[in-house]
């Protein structure tokens, strides 16, 4: 249910229970501000409303959020002061030149994205270090920088972090937007504008674009196949480009393979240093869960054989671990139980029957395409011979079992004859480099990839 169409549900019940001052007093100028991880976060307009709702109607409140909802929320009451630091920071105040009119041009950032509630391990280590360089000494080091990945393994919070470190170490204005904003305002500042205002939004456009330092673009894949918006793109880059500003651009896939987009862009995606994110093995997983506990002030005690559990049946992806502590803090509440193992598998059984858990690419079935492919054995692709008709696809089958599966290094190393997991990691390095250089590989690695699923 929408939040409002909540909150005025809520608002109707109380109101058939209170008098009419004290529902006047208390309750009219409230507002359900959001739902989030088991707690509901109501705005008052007087931090004395604070004390008083809960002292006064605190039951209300739960019974009636318990029978729209079926769910026990905790309550948060916060005064809108309380949350000015989740809005976006304006950047920029922009005033048209005929009408005199004001527009504002927020950075689009989220404060509650940083490097410092960013887990790193062997998955995001790389990308995380270029991001802090970056973040460091913007417009310097990588430009562009591109990070790509699949969804939900965290280039968002990367990009958002890297810009909120910026703009609190120094004076430079960051904008952040996702392709699909960048395609609106483009198509805005081609609207003939036939309502007879003088809004001069190609002068909005560039003032928005060109005036910055930092621009951090989001899912550039969106961009799409609207070529004019593309050229659009490319002249923006150039300008910023050439002023030493600091381009961070995200993808779900490499500059390579962002077929849709011209070449003369990709090719200057290519410029700077593309990272790549890989989903995060079991020791992330768990590391990232623990992090949340704290960051989300889960009060409840998560014993850590629940911990252990999720992370081993939850793979994959991030956000569908966030979904899952969610899900299991909610139904501890609705039930008011402690979490426990039995509850967590009971709590968690839909994820499975959603199909959100993800279904493994095994380790067994890529080594067996990959020696097909290459028709070589699989004990000698899993062996410990060095001939190079042995070792070439063997890096390869690692590289394709840490991009496909969640097993972290020193996993894949076992199942490669014993390896180090800095010997995977070289491997899954190398191939990674030579596919950037190499258009046969890279269309061997493809095919590859496809076969696998
Ligand atoms: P993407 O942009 O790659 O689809 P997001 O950045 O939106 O992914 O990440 C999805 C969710 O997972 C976000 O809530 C984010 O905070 C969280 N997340 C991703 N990576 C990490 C990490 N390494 N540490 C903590 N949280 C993470
Ligand atoms: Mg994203």
């Amino acid at each position: 249910m929408d939040k409002d169409l909540l909150w005025s549900n809520i608002l109707d019940k109380i109101k058939t229970e209170l008098n009419s001052l004290a529902y006047q007093t208390w309750f009219s100028e409230t507002e359900l501000y959001k739902l989030d991880g088991g707690v509901a976060k109501i705005i008052v307009p007087y931090a004395i409303h604070k004390q008083h709702i809960i002292n006064n109607y605190k039951d209300l409140l739960n019974k009636c959020f318990l029978e729209q909802t079926n769910m026990n929320y905790e309550l948060e009451l916060l005064l809108k002061e309380d949350i000015v630091e989740e809005q976006p920071q304006i950047i920029e105040t922009f005033k048209t030149e005929e009408t005199n009119e004001t527009y504002h041009i927020s950075s689009n950032l989220l404060p509650k994205y940083t490097f410092e509630n960013f887990v790193v391990g062997n998955s995001n280590r790389f990308a995380h270090a270029a991001a802090l360089a970056v973040a460091e000494d913007p417009g310097r080091i990588y430009n562009p920088l591109f990070i790509y990945g699949n969804s939900g393994l965290g280039k968002t919070h990367l990009m958002h972090a890297i810009g909120n470190y910026i703009v609190k170490n120094s004076n430079k204005k960051v904008l952040y937007i996702t392709s699909e904003q960048f395609v609106n305002d483009f198509v805005s500042m081609n609207r003939k504008d036939d309502s007879g205002t003088n809004f001069n939004y190609v002068e909005f456009f560039k003032h928005k674009y060109r005036n910055i330092d930092v621009l951090i673009i989001d899912d550039i894949q969106y961009l799409g196949g609207a070529t004019e918006t593309q050229k659009e793109f490319f002249h923006t880059f150039n300008t910023l480009y050439e002023g030493n500003k600091q381009i961070i651009i995200s993808s779900d896939s490499s500059p390579d393979d962002l077929k849709k987009l011209e070449d003369r862009l990709r090719t200057r995606f290519g410029w700077g240093l593309a990272v790549d994110i890989f989903p995060p093995d079991l020791e992330l997983r768990a590391a990232i869960i623990k992090k949340k506990i704290v960051g989300e002030d889960i009060s409840k005690p998560i014993p850590e054989e629940v911990i252990e559990y999720m992370a081993a049946t939850i793979s994959g992806n991030i956000r569908n671990l966030e979904g899952a502590l969610t899900r299991l803090v909610a139904y501890s509440a609705t039930w008011g139980s402690d979490i426990t193992l039995p509850l967590a598998q009971e709590a968690l059984k839909d994820y499975a029957n959603k199909g959100l858990i993800s279904e493994k690419n095994d380790v067994a079935k890529i080594q067996k395409v990959v020696a097909d492919y290459f028709q070589i054995s699989i004990d000698d692709l899993r062996g410990k011979k060095r001939s190079s008709n042995i070792s070439f696809p063997r890096q390869i089958a690692m590289y394709l079992c840490r991009k496909l599966t969640d097993e972290s290094f020193p996993k894949i190393g076992i199942e490669f004859g014993g390896k180090d997991h800095t010997t995977v990691m070289h491997s899954c390095d190398k191939i990674e480099k030579e596919i950037k250089n190499n258009k046969e590989l890279a269309k061997t690695i493809d095919k590859l990839q496809k076969e696998i699923h």
